[in-house]
Parts: structure tokens; sequence; C-alpha cells
């Protein structure tokens, strides 16, 4: 028999209901807390009912106030020293619940959101997902002061949920905390420090009965985890001492095959791997499961249990192919009758939507099923129950499958393109002096302003047919007219339409793109109260008309100055729309491409002499092990290429990079053969100049000059202070006619008493480097 577990499921609600119970907790204040926690309670144990119900055998405990990375900072009462103060002056109540003991609901929602004088901690993308966690901030003498008292209630809930047997704690592992922290101090050390507060846990969860403890380590993913072999044998030795069955969980990827073969020595009592991985993130060469490789490779221990992510956790698709119970029989068979088996997703199900049942409307004709949370919990029980049945007792013989081999799919044809279409018409130096001739320092912005409250209600009588194509056309004119008005005023030197037209900057293109399909209640948590609700690429892509030609016009005809073309570039809305998993997501980027190829030519036509392609999620899709991340950067700059290359060599191509680390991929952004490069700098200190100039860029950039996440207004000294540093760093050898002005990112979350000032400061700067050259 194949036993069957889950390792996570959405903490939301089947109708966001979290959402709406942290946001009224926000807005009421403190006392509020019974009711954040009772709404929370009830959230959780109608998700693990449900799973329990679908036949699950071992119910995964998920749940988190707002993310399970703060839940375990919180716990472990790791916090930075501006909080501790607030931690000292707290005076939680019983209103806080579980939560009085690490300083109370107020305190745990202030690392995530910041209070007067304490900044918020830091928060990043989840491994390669668009999930955002709260950052572990720690120094060389952050010591934990562990309560794990709300663990340890959502348990005994648990447990009155599911039953004692099936109940199982999940929480975040040592070395991912540790590894994913920001700070100065000795990674080694600090796990050591960390294994007492985790060995209290689980003697607490021992006298719970609990049958068995989840730890989460997808850090164990990475490349660099292969070095962390003594770390982990220290930390889980000590872990499993305090007699408690562990699960570590190991999702995301497959682990290298360093990591492989000290992970399956270390002393706990089951493994869970991903067979999924990122299913399609290649064209060809890297298309295998490696999981399964490994296991044919070095085998498995028999001690242990398999904990086999056969379900992909974070596709929206259903196992149509066979592919998992193919991949079962194919471990039994390699394994032994002996090799106790359970059956899983590969990640946490905390990145798709709830349940497909809530959609009243699918398209037909799609590539497979689709299946949301609620539908893989079904699918991991009914192919445990036939993997089961064809390898107990009088089955017939499976037919040999070698594991060493296994594909679990035919490799994708590879993309047939001419090569010319990937290449601009002149080379960079030919065709830079046919472009927009601009000042020193030229100005301008991201592309989007202010999205206010008539935008919102013309958009949506717009979409409920309250409003005439006509009359929504003339108000988003109204819009853009005030847009270019307020520009013209400002003095900026390279204006845009202000993107009043787009709710958001990839599904506004899914909507105008055939081959896409929109949920109604899709949503996936991004982080905290934040959802997103990704569009499903459902078929191939094709551009069916201009998408962008009409606002372009609008604006331009309203000023002589040159006005940018706006679009998303196709690796962005790749990665944040639910990709095919029957084609490569290589074909995928190149479909997008296509489309915004003929887009490109169509603005070209129309005449717009700059053109901005978005790229903000460039760097989030690369893989996490090195080896793979040469051929998806190959593909991603690729499909940019394919996207702007048609622009004739008078156009000059802006691309816009934002909100990731990107000095490791330099040689990929020269890749793209931009003209322009726009790039989030002020969040990052000046690191990004550094690592242009270092890199030896030399096209124009235009680096952010402040936050667009801060409300308050730059100063035009330390706006004109930023300039000059730009020039002191040596970036583009001090060539201001290179150096562009523009903020960090789009204002369309910023209100214009807060954008106009802004701006006015960011050009008088610029206008006071100009005197001073
Ligand atoms: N053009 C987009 C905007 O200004 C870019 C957004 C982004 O980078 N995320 O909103
Ligand atoms: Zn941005």
């Amino acid at each position: 028999m194949m036993s069957t577990s889950t390792i996570g499921f959405p903490r939301t609600g089947p109708k966001r209901e979290a959402k709406k119970a942290l946001e009224a907790y926000w807005a009421a204040g403190a006392a509020n807390g019974p009711q954040l926690l009772a709404a929370a309670a009830d959230i959780e144990a109608a998700a693990w009912r449900r799973q329990a119900e679908a036949g699950v055998e071992l119910t995964g405990l998920d749940g988190t106030l707002y993310d399970q990375m703060l839940d375990a900072v919180f716990q472990l009462g790791l916090l930075p020293p501006r909080f501790q103060a607030l931690k000292a002056s707290a005076e939680p109540s019983p209103a806080d619940g579980p939560y009085a003991g690490g300083g109370g609901l107020d305190l745990y929602f202030k690392l995530a959101r910041g209070a007067e004088g304490a900044p918020a901690l830091d928060m990043s993308k989840y491994m390669d997902t668009n999930y955002h966690i709260i950052v572990p901030e720690l120094c060389h003498d952050t010591a934990p002061c562990a309560d794990w008292s709300p663990l340890l209630d959502r348990v005994r809930r648990g447990q009155d949920a599911v039953g004692v047997a099936s109940a199982v704690p999940i929480v975040v592992g040592p070395c991912t905390l540790v590894g994913l922290a920001r700070g100065e101090f000795d990674r080694s050390e600090m796990v050591a420090r960390l294994a007492p507060a985790y060995a209290q846990l689980l003697r607490d969860l021992a006298a719970l009965g609990v049958p068995e403890v989840q730890f989460h380590e997808p850090f164990l993913t990475k490349s660099s985890a292969e070095g962390l072999a003594a770390d982990c044998a220290a930390c889980y030795g000590q872990l499993a001492a305090a007699g408690v069955p562990i699960n570590l969980v190991v999702p995301y990827d497959d682990v290298a095959e360093g990591t492989y073969r000290w992970l399956i020595e270390l002393p706990v009592a089951a493994i869970s791997l991903d067979f999924c991985g990122v299913p399609v993130h290649s064209s060809g060469a890297d298309y295998g499961c490696r999981t399964a490789q490994l296991i044919a490779k070095y085998s498995f221990p028999k001690d242990k249990r398999l904990g086999a992510g056969v379900i992909d956790g974070r596709g929206c698709w259903a196992d149509a192919s066979g592919r998992a119970l193919r991949l079962l029989r194919a471990l039994r068979a390699t394994l032994g009758a002996d090799q106790a088996i359970c059956v899983q997703t590969s990640t946490s199900l905390q990145h798709l939507p709830y349940d497909l049942a809530s959609e009243p409307e699918l398209p037909s004709g799609l590539p497979a099923p689709l299946a949301f949370a609620v539908q893989k919990v079904e699918e991991v029980v009914t192919v445990a129950r036939a993997a089961s049945a064809a390898t107990d007792g009088a089955a017939p013989a499976e037919p040999h499958i070698d594991l060493s081999t296994y594909t679990g799919a035919p490799p994708p044809a590879e993309c047939q393109l001419d090569e010319a279409l990937f290449r601009r018409a002149e080379p960079y130096e030919g065709r830079r002096p046919k472009q927009v001739a601009l000042p020193p320092f030229p100005t301008t912005t991201i592309g989007s302003f202010p999205q206010t409250p008539a935008i919102r209600r013309h958009r949506l009588a717009f979409k409920q047919g309250r409003l005439s194509l006509d009359a929504y056309r003339e108000r988003m004119a109204a819009e853009i007219g005030f847009a270019i008005g307020a520009q013209e005023a400002l003095g900026l030197d390279v204006l845009v339409h202000g993107e009043p037209e787009r709710t958001d900057m990839v599904e506004y293109f899914g909507q105008q793109l055939s081959g896409f399909h929109f949920t109604q209640h899709g949503w996936v948590q991004s982080y905290g109260s934040r959802y997103t609700r990704p569009p499903i690429i459902v078929g191939d892509i094709t551009r069916t008309g201009p998408m962008t030609v009409h606002e372009y016009e609008v604006a331009q005809g309203l000023t002589s100055k040159p006005v940018k073309g706006m679009l998303t570039g196709p690796v962005t809305i790749l990665q944040w729309s639910f990709a095919r998993n029957d084609v490569p997501r290589a074909e995928q980027a190149a479909q997008l491409a296509l489309a915004l190829r003929d887009e490109v030519k169509d603005l070209a036509a129309a005449g717009c002499r700059v053109l901005q392609v978005d790229e903000p999620a460039l760097r989030e899709g690369l893989p996490l092990k090195a080896d793979r991340q040469p051929a998806y950067l190959r593909w991603a700059v690729d499909a940019f290429r394919l996207a702007t290359a048609a622009a004739p060599p008078e156009v000059q191509v802006v691309t816009h990079l934002c909100y990731s680390d990107f000095d490791d991929i330099m040689p990929a952004i020269h890749a793209m053969d931009a003209d322009v490069l726009t790039i989030e700098n002020s969040r990052s200190g000046d690191e990004m100049i550094h690592a242009l100039a270092a890199s030896g860029y030399t096209r124009d950039v235009g680096p952010g000059v402040y936050d667009v996440h801060s409300p308050l207004v730059p100063s035009v000294e330390w706006l004109a202070d930023k300039l000059r540093s730009y020039l002191q760093a040596g970036l583009l050898g001090g060539d201001a006619s290179r150096i562009h002005v523009n903020p960090d990112c789009g204002l369309k979350t910023r209100r214009w008493e807060e954008v106009l000032p802004s701006l006015r400061n960011m050009v008088a700067a610029a206008q006071q480097l100009r005197a001073e050259l």
C-alpha cells in the first residue's frame, strides 16, 4: 500500500475569508484579536477537514495569519533590536490568544508591516515563486527566545478537526530559515543555535501525541546547499533525539546530486522529494525528472519513508497523462515492495486557487483538465489507490520502467525560428545616433500614473456594460490628456500615457490575446492579505489586433515630445500566469514574443520613437539550480529579443527591471540588446550602480532615483546628490547623456498629490545637474 499526505494548502479560505478577517482586524485594532483568531481557526479547520475527507491519511496542518516564515521568526523570538524594544513595551492581553507570549498580535503584524521608527522586515520572493516571505533578519548575537504557543494551538485544533493520528504539524526548517535570512552572522553557528529551540518544540509536540512533524527545507534544493551536510547532520541529529518522527520536506525542485547523497543519510523518518520541479522550464536538454534518476542511481534507504511529490503542487493542470501513476509504479519496481512510499504533491498547494468547483465558467478545448488545490488533493488519493492496486497482491506485473531514463513526457520540439528575427536591423552603435535626441540627464517615468477612484469607476462601468466603448474611450482619453498635460508642465523629456486603461500589467495583455483564460475566484496569496489572480494559458497565444496603439496615438497626438509605447514583456506575462505544461515554457514565451512583436511593429508604424518593454519578472523565473540557469536565460533573453528586434533602428527600445537582485544576471541583461535599461535602484543602496559600472555596461541606463513605495516627497537636494553619486561612481564613465532620470518603478499606487511634487523635484534636480556640467 502507498500512504498519502499533504504538505500545504491555500490559507485563504474558499472565498478569501482570510483577507477579509485580516483587513477587519487591521481596521478595528487590537481588541479584535479574538474575532481574527476565530476566523482563522474556522478557515484552517475547514481546509484540514477538506483534505481528510478527500481521503488523505496525514494532513499537513497548514495555516498562518500572514506568512509561514513570519510565524517561525515570531515563535522563535528572532526579533531584530528595533523590535525588541517594541516587544518590551508591548502589553499583550488575553485577546492575543496564543500570540500573547511572543509579544502579541500587534507585534506580530508590526514585524510584517512596520511601525513608527521600526521599519518592517524585508519581503522577498520565496524560492522561484511569486509568493513573498517575510525575510528573517539575523546578526551575530541573535539568540532565539522561543514560544511555540501559536503552533501548539494550531496542532490541538487540527487534532480536533481530523483526529490525532492524522494531524501533522508543519514548521519551517532551520536550514531554510537561516539560508533565506539576511544579515551578518555565521550560518552554521546560527543553525546550531536554533536547534535547541526546535528540539523544545518537538518535545511539546510529542506530549500532544503527533504522529510526525514536517520540517520544510526548500533551501536544500539550491545548488549551494551541497555544502550544508555537516550543519544538517548535526541539527537533525539533535532533533531526531527528541523522539518525534521527522518528515524532511524538500520542495520546489529536485536536489543536487551532491546533496542527495548526504540527505538520505540524515536521521529522519521520512524524506519528501519533488518529482515535478518546474516541469517545462527549458527546451529539451533538461526535460527530465532528476529526482527519479537520483533514486535509480543511489537508491533510497529502506528504513525511511519516501515522500513522493508526484502531483504538481503549483501548476494548475490535472495529471491527465497518468505521469504520476507511471512514476509511482516505476518507484515501486525499483525500490521493492517493502519500501514505504507516501504519495504527495510536489510543493505546498498555497500557490494554487482553492477549488475549481467555485468557477462558474471554464473554457472548452483545454489542453488538459484543470485542477486547483482541492482537486490536487483528490488526485493524490486517487493515484495512490491506483498505484497500490496495481502493485499489491495479484495485480499483473508491470512492464519494467527504467527510472534512470525516466522523463515522463516526450521531449519538446525545438523552436524553429529564423535567427534574423532575434536581431535588430542595425547594431547598437549604428542605431543610437538615429534615435531621439535628448538633453543630458533626460527625465522620464516608468509608465503608470495614479489609478484614481474615478479611473477605477470608469473601468468597472465599462466592464459591467454601463458605459459604451466610445464613452469609455473618451474618459480614458481625458485621463491620458491630464497625464500628458501634467508631464508637459513638469518639463519631463520622455512622456508616458499613464496606463489608466490597465488594471494590471499582465491581465491587460492577457485579455486581448487569444489563448488566455481568466478565472473569477482563482485567487492565490502573494503575501499577507495581498492576492493575485493569475491568468491561465489554455491555448496557443496569438494577437487578435492592436492592443496599445490607440492609447499611444491619443497621447502622442497631444504633445510634440516623444511618448513611450508601453508593453509588458513576454517573460513577465508568462511568469505571472499559469503556464501550460504540455508545451515548453520556452515555446510559450516565443508565442508571446511573436504576438508582442506585431504590436511593436504597429507602434513603430504609428510613429512611436521610444518603446518600453517591461520585464520585472525576468529574474524571478531563474531556476534554483546553477546548471539550469543558462538555458533559462537563453530562452528568456531570446523571447525579449524576438519581441523587440522588429523595432526599426530609429526606435529606442527601453526595458525596465525591478525588485530582484540582478547582479548575477548582468551578461543576460547585456544580451537583451535594449537601448536603455531603467532599473529600480533606491531600495538596494547603490549596489546596482556598482554592478553596472563593474560589468562594463555601456548603454543608456535609468537607475531609479527615488522609492515609489514611500509616500515621502524627495527633495531637490537629495535627488541632485543622488545623480552626482552616479557620476562619482563612474557609471558610464560619467557620461550624463546616457544617464536617464526616472523613479524606481510605476506610480500607479501613489496619489497625484505625491507624484506631482516628487516629479517636479526630480526634473529640477536634473536641470541643476545639467547646469553643473
Ligand atoms: N510600466 C509598468 C508601470 O509603470 C511597470 C510596472 C512594474 O515594473 N512592475 O506600472
Ligand atoms: Zn518596476
